[in-house]
């Protein structure tokens, strides 16, 4: 399984089966919170990047495999609207399955029509906008050069005012760079007529590729949350039902998949496989001693592939 991953606990979708649609870090983005790692192809070309046909005899193959997702969640290592077959791999997976298709975007190209066309058929569309004043766009998402933050910002209200199924736009906060009352009172106005049903406020709380990208405070989040309104929340811990995996032999295998597309806590791990977070405890020491994976000390101790 090279596109398709999980299901994985997500704090917003549940059980999220993950789609990736480009190559590890291929965005127009170079955030400075990203998870993942540096952007390796910085890039607003759109080409299919994945072949589609591949990846829905993937989905179709893990479908059979694993107990029903919430979601099929369209995202992955890089921006999924960047791989030229989006649409089709929608409207395919809606004709696969009747499970919701959730598409998670940083939004830089919705400007562009086909785009706007291609992601009609899905269930949910979740746009970043973690800024709103060019200086801040360019410390925060560090943009290709080709990228304008205009453009993307007239390019969300296009695609808000005409998508007709959920529309949640995400803000990653990051103290000290997007936090500010200018640009809070900057963002209030630009969100106040975006037919948007949810803002979801998120912070850093994964290892992010720069060090000094630091979360704000549970406090600050609340602050900047009610400034934005009452359908703001701020993204929660996940809470999703626990299913076991019917090959356990496969566990590490899974952990190490899992753990290569975004470093995980042991208790997402837990939830992730269905096991006790102490038997996690000793399949993660096993892949620590074996060289395949290393914890990262943050707030908490997450997990993380280690480089080759
Ligand atoms: S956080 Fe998302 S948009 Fe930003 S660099 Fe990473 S993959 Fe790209």
């Amino acid at each position: 399984m090279s596109y398709v991953f999980g299901p994985v606990p997500s704090r917003r979708l549940g059980w999220s089966l993950g789609v990736d649609l480009v190559p590890f870090k291929t965005c127009s983005y170079d955030c400075i919170y990203c998870q993942l790692g540096r952007t390796t192809l910085h890039t607003v070309q759109r080409r299919e990047y994945v072949p589609v046909a591949a990846i829905l005899q993937e989905v179709e193959t893990k479908l059979k495999e694993n107990p029903t997702p919430d979601y099929i969640t369209v995202s992955g290592s890089g921006e999924p609207t960047l791989n030229a077959g989006l649409g089709r791999v929608i409207r395919d997976l809606k004709k696969l399955t009747s499970l919701p298709v959730a598409v998670l975007t940083n939004g830089s190209l919705l400007y562009d029509q086909n785009i706007q066309e291609e992601l009609a058929a899905a269930d949910l569309v979740i746009p970043s906008l973690d800024a709103v004043t060019v200086s801040v766009f360019e410390r925060v998402n560090r943009p290709c050069g080709q990228v304008s933050l205009e453009q993307a910002i007239k390019g969300l209200k296009d695609f808000a005012g005409g998508f007709r199924g959920r529309l949640w736009i995400e803000i990653m906060l990051v103290r000290g760079f997007n936090d500010g009352d200018e640009e809070i009172t900057a963002l209030t106005a630009v969100l106040k007529d975006l037919p948007a049903e949810k803002i979801q406020l998120n912070t850093v709380t994964r290892p992010p590729v720069e060090s000094f990208a630091r979360p704000l405070e549970r406090e600050q989040m609340e602050r900047i949350a009610a400034r934005l309104g009452n359908r703001t929340e701020i993204v929660g811990q996940f809470a999703g039902k626990v299913y076991g995996y019917g090959n356990q032999q496969d566990i590490e295998r899974e952990i190490v998949a899992l753990l290569g597309r975004r470093p995980c806590t042991l208790t997402e791990i837990a939830f992730l496989t269905g096991l006790h977070q102490t038997e996690v405890t000793k399949y993660i020491g096993h892949l620590v001693e074996a060289g395949f994976v290393q914890p990262i000390y943050q707030e908490k101790v997450y997990y993380r592939v280690l480089d080759a």
